[in-house]
């Protein structure tokens, strides 16, 4: 299956099995947006969980709150949003259809690279165990033509970022000969700016009503909070507040499910420091974010770091952590260095002394600000995507399993009576009973178990507790284990202990 093929596969699956629907299916849908089924809802809240627990409880210095989405519209002058949270458009004449220019030549850059890797893959397999990657990436002849065309138009791409150049990235399209997918041409409109800023009106008109925003990100509802929060919370600095909610931007392509949508869930930590501390803070923060992702267990290899060259001109470090989807490493989380550039336009705008007192060093100072962004959704899409697998079977059968980290799958045990019948059902009710306090289950006792089990491994529930005619004598029962399909006879007084080892979201915390 290409990685195309295995992302349709895996949307469809998120539709059959309630992870996730188009929003307002029935009218046709509405573009960019999605619903949350009955499963995927768990595994949202799962995701958040994890997030909030690991910044809020194990950092003493770190408090959540939770701010409107509507907000004061001179907020959005004082960030920045307003004059310049844009996106470079660019039209293709024959299909009419609307891309970002940046991406357009992002994903042809991309393609060189993959080209690069082929290249040394093929190296890797004919020279074996003798292979020298250093030395075939700076001699052999088709790795050096792909890499000095990638050198030249990246070099072209940045110079053009830098100056805004919107021509040059015209000119970079055509010169390449990128074209449109769907019509196949070159034939592009010029390439204007976009703001990506969501409005509407508060109050009656007859009052003169106010133009206000949906948030297009939800950082600044900490940054107006932050003297709130520093004082009520007694707190010093260095301190953190978290926050996890909606976002909105009117994104101008938005064709990859739930990685680019216009009404999104953001989880946002902003870390409060001292001037001068905030390249080491930058650091601390880089290895505290990539560790909380890599102990999910999906693979260290699956995540690497992209550092910007480009920074936005309050920030002096930023980076990205980009996730291997079926389409490629993206980004998944932004981790940034932003100054005091919004606790300072703050001060600015809205004429309120935003400073903190140093008490050890006796001066004032507007503090700097580490930030660290993640979506939710997006991370969502990175689980599901990562745990999608199918797997032959010894009878010649395939099954599906959501291989989801234990902790996040949205049901952790299925109970299942292996009849309807002779007092099984009974009995499965008093283990339903049993672990129902601690764990979140299904019942199930329709089907065969197999049609059964494999039901649990499509929505990537850990455990299946089967109760068997033994179990009225033994008190024991069957627990299938989802990846192995190993199974094992377990006193039902044991089940709470057995299941909590594996999906307890303390241990994963513990594990940090
Ligand atoms: P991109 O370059 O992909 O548009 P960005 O750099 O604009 O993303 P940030 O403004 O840094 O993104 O937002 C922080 C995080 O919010 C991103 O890392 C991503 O996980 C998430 N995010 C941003 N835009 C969207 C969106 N339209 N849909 C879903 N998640 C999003």
């Amino acid at each position: 299956m290409t990685q195309d093929e295995l992302f349709k596969v895996l949307v469809a699956h998120c539709k059959e099995y309630g992870f996730i629907f188009p929003s307002s299916e029935i009218y046709d849908g509405l573009a960019a947006v999605y619903d949350y089924g009955q499963m995927g809802v768990q595994l949202k809240n799962n995701i958040k969980n994890y997030w909030w627990e690991a910044m809020t409880r194990l950092n003493e210095n770190i408090v959540g709150i939770d701010s409107a989405i509507f907000m004061h519209p001179r907020i959005w002058e004082a960030s920045g949003h307003v004059g310049a949270f844009n996106d470079p458009l660019i039209d293709n004449k024959d299909s009419k259809k609307r891309y970002r220019a940046d991406v357009l030549i992002e994903d042809y850059l991309g393609k060189i690279e993959e080209k690069i890797e082929k290249e040394v893959a093929k190296g890797r397999k004919k020279f074996g165990d003798s292979f020298d990657e250093a030395q075939f990436r700076a001699t052999n002849p088709n790795v050096l033509r792909e890499k000095a065309k990638w050198d030249e138009v990246h070099n072209r791409y940045v110079a053009a970022e830098k100056a805004n150049d919107f021509a040059e990235y015209r000119q970079i399209i055509i010169d390449c000969n990128i074209v449109c997918p769907i019509s196949g041409t070159c034939n592009w409109t010029e390439v204007r700016q976009f703001n990506l800023m969501f409005s509407t009106s508060m109050g009656s008109t007859a009052d003169g009503a106010n133009l206000i925003y949906l948030r297009p990100e939800t950082a600044q509802g900490i940054f107006v909070n932050y003297l709130n929060v520093q004082k009520t919370g007694r707190m010093k600095i260095p301190f953190g507040i978290a926050q996890i909610g909606k976002a909105f931007r009117n994104e101008i392509v938005a064709r990859q499910f739930i990685f680019r949508m216009r009404e999104f869930e953001q989880m946002e930590m902003q870390f409060f420091i001292k001037p001068g501390t905030e390249l080491d803070w930058f650091k601390k923060w880089k290895e505290t974010r990539m560790k909380w992702h890599v102990n999910l267990g999906m693979g260290a290899e699956n995540y690497r770091f992209h550092d910007h060259e480009k920074l936005a001109h309050y920030a002096n470090a930023a980076t990205d952590i980009e996730f291997n989807f079926p389409f490629g490493f993206k980004e998944l989380e932004g981790i940034h260095s932003r100054t005091n550039f919004d606790l300072g336009n703050h001060q600015k705008f809205s004429g309120k002394k935003i400073e903190y007192f140093d008490p050890e060093e006796n001066t004032s100072y507007t503090p700097y600000v580490i930030e660290t962004s993640i979506g939710v959704d997006r991370m969502v899409l990175a689980v599901l995507a990562h745990s999608y697998t199918v797997e032959p079977l010894e009878n010649g059968e395939e099954r599906v399993v959501m291989r989801i980290p234990a902790p996040l799958a949205p049901i952790k045990v299925a109970v299942m009576p292996l009849v309807k019948k002779d007092g099984l059902p009974e009995l499965a009710q008093k283990v339903v009973d049993e672990l129902k306090y601690d764990f979140s289950y299904q019942y199930d006792e329709k089907d065969s178990i197999g049609k059964r089990y494999r039901r649990q491994d499509a929505i990537g529930t850990p455990f299946c507790v089967t109760v068997d005619h033994d179990s009225l004598n033994d008190g024991c029962v069957t627990v299938r284990e989802r990846d192995t399909m190993k199974q094992e006879r377990v006193k039902i007084e044991d089940l709470r202990d057995m299941i909590e080892k594996k999906v307890s979201l303390t241990n994963l915390l513990r594990n940090l």
